[in-house]
């Protein structure tokens, strides 16, 4: 039987609307609204799309957002400043600076430069450090999060599964296996140096797909039944289609998997919101402290 699909665009329109309620229910008491603080570098077509999308995100739930766009010959100390500035500004409560950046920038550098508590992509070395603990209080990055959200939220068990992430990256394998860590599953992680890759992934229960490399896991790779969660998005040339790192046809073999594109996609923005909207709160509680 053919699997069925675990729609990212119906969970992750679950989050924007619970997100928004909480943001009204902010702005009827008087507080103003959190407010997201993007950063673009350069001209890349491809992350002035992704820009734009966070700035509608943004006014749909009700998040102001402002938009730095610096040249693509930008100094990094200047990159840097700004980043200082937004940091001590009280009225911004999210940074996200768009990647990739360009070569002459250091791009760890400047996700390092963010203040922990406005990382809203997670990428800082204390939120990976705290997602990587199991330790609630920080911002975990995106994707990975929005891999779990959805599990969640379709009501797939976690706890004890045999989970394989493929992929190693700190920006979603790492995290990702990090996170179901913590939702209490056996975690396996492969990478390009696992040996008999196959027959790891053939283990998996809960199979979640980050390589990069289009249609890569084959149904040979797949037991019967798993749930299986694609985070890839691969472009090929002359096309605007997108695919996946799991070929369509394991839906055949699993029981569950996630659509490319309308799966993972969807929740990272989702999530986005969510964080941004952690973030604020976070200050505020902390605020509250320091009085
Ligand atoms: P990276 O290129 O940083 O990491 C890819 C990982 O896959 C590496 O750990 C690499 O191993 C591993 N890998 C590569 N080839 C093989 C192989 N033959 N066998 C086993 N493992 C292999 O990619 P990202 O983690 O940044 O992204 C992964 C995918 O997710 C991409 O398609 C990306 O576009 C997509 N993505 C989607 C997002 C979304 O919102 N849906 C957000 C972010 C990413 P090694 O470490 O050994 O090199």
């Amino acid at each position: 039987m053919p699997a069925k699909i675990i729609d990212g665009k119906f969970y992750s329109s679950q989050i924007l609307d619970e997100v928004r309620g909480e943001v009204a229910e902010i702005v009827k008491t008087g507080e103003r609204p959190p407010c997201l603080a993007v950063v673009l570098v350069g001209e890349d077509p491809a992350s002035a799309i992704y820009v734009n999308s966070k700035k509608k995100m943004c006014a749909d739930v009700g998040i102001t957002s402002r938009a730095h766009i610096l040249p693509a010959q930008v100094w990094e100390e200047t990159l840097l400043l700004l980043i200082d500035k937004l940091n001590e500004d009280g009225e911004v409560d999210g940074i996200l600076v768009q990647s990739p950046l360009p070569g002459h920038i250091d791009e760890d550098g400047v996700f390092k430069a963010i203040a922990p508590g406005k990382d809203v992509d997670g990428f800082h070395p204390y939120n990976s450090g705290l997602t990587a603990m199991g330790s609630d209080g920080g911002l975990a990055p995106c994707t990975p999060a929005g891999c779990v959200e959805l599990l969640r939220r379709e009501g797939i068990p976690m706890a004890g599964a045999n989970c394989v992430v493929i992929g190693r990256s700190n920006i979603v394998g790492r995290p990702a296996a990090s996170l179901m860590i913590k939702e209490s599953a056996t975690v396996t992680v492969c990478h390009s140096k696992t040996k008999d890759l196959a027959a790891v992934t053939r283990g998996a229960d809960i199979l979640i797909a980050a390589i990069g490399k289009k249609n890569f896991v084959t149904p040979d790779m797949v037991k019967d039944g798993a749930v299986i969660v694609d985070v890839g998005i691969n472009r090929t040339e002359g096309s605007k289609k997108i695919y996946g790192d799991v070929d369509p046809a394991c839906m055949e073999k699993a029981s569950r998997m996630t659509p490319v594109p309308g799966g993972v996609g969807p929740m990272t923005i989702a999530m986005l919101m969510k964080n941004c909207l952690s973030a604020y709160k976070m200050a505020r509680e902390k605020e509250k402290e320091d009085e």
